[in-house]
């Protein structure tokens, strides 16, 4: 339980909604910051505007997954106002209190760094990509089907990147029946892709690897799928590109092509919101209950 734990929950998202269903279970002392237009209420939480809230106060402060700004504006869908979280606010709250964000930017490193608050950039962390890995293949898989007209089953699918992502794509892939070719860079992730029973390849040789391909999907966050690899596919072939914006393919010779390729950021929060805040709120819970536990001795 966190009984007695004051936290501000900034909001967010249709995520945020279940981290305050489960902190609101176990009893913490929550101020809800960017919610004015929620109808719904939660029993032993406060909807308050920024200015109204004391930060003297404060044990905790969860920001929703996007974090903040580049000028410390906080995004939310629940209410018009403008939220802007300030290195004074954070210098305000007790010494011990953390802040919890999905991802970061420089702004928030740095008015973390400079107030000496601890900063837990969730989406980071291994447990939560390997579960939000889930939401993301389904999400890939539902892209794949609107828009091909054959079916996974014996396609031809390169998977690009063998990472938390990567792994969960290929393995799922593969159990649907399509015949999966993984392109990665490291000898151990080599031989992993052929345990399960897949084709590795090495990236460097990718323009190599291709010719046949009805389905790419990258998770690599860099310019992988260029020019010299997308001029290789066959015309049919669909890219779906996993990796954080702006993606790891050269969309405009893409469309100059006329191969299909898509961006799909943000698939967890598109087609499974409950379950995506459900893993963001289990582990933000439990490591706000260690914490507790290890501060109360
Ligand atoms: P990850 O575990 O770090 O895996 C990244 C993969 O990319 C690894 O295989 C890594 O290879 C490879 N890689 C990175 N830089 C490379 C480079 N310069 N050249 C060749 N290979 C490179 O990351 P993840 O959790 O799988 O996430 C992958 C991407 O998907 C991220 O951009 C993430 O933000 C995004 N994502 C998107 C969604 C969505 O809904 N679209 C959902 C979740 C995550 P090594 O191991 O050899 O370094």
């Amino acid at each position: 339980m966190l009984t007695d734990l004051h936290i501000a929950v900034f909001g967010g998202d249709a995520r945020q909604l279940e981290v305050i269903r489960k902190l609101t279970e176990l009893n913490a002392i929550l101020t809800l910051i960017g919610y004015d237009q929620l109808d719904h209420g939660f029993t032993g939480a406060s909807k308050m505007d920024i200015d109204e809230v004391d930060f003297s106060k404060l044990d905790s402060i969860i920001l929703p997954v996007s974090g903040t700004g580049l000028q410390g504006e906080i995004d939310t869908i629940f209410s018009n106002r403008k939220n802007v979280l300030t290195e004074e606010m954070l210098k305000n709250t007790r010494s011990h209190c953390q802040v919890f964000s999905g991802i970061s930017n420089s702004y928030l490193d740095t008015i973390t760094a400079n107030s000496n608050r601890k900063l837990t950039k969730l989406f980071e962390r291994d447990d939560v990509a390997i579960y939000n890995s889930i939401p993301t293949v389904e999400g890939t898989i539902m892209m794949v089907i609107q828009h091909t007209d054959i079916t996974i089953h014996q396609s031809n699918t390169v998977v690009l990147g063998f990472g938390r992502v990567g792994m969960s794509v290929a393995r799922t892939f593969q159990a649907l029946g399509a015949h999966v070719k993984v392109g990665a860079r490291k000898s151990e992730h080599m031989a992993r892709i052929s345990e399960m029973g897949m084709i590795p390849f090495h990236l460097d040789d990718l323009k190599n690897e291709v010719y046949e391909t009805d389905v790419c999907i990258n998770t690599i966050p860099t310019q992988i799928v260029n020019a010299d690899v997308i001029s290789k596919f066959p015309s049919h072939t669909l890219i779906v590109d996993l990796a954080s914006k702006p993606g790891g393919t050269d969309f405009r010779y893409a469309e100059k092509r006329g191969i299909k390729a898509l961006l799909a950021p943000g698939l967890p929060g598109i087609v499974a919101p409950k379950t995506a805040g459900k893993i963001v709120a289990n582990v933000l819970s439990q490591l706000l209950i260690n914490e507790f536990y290890k501060r109360k001795g």
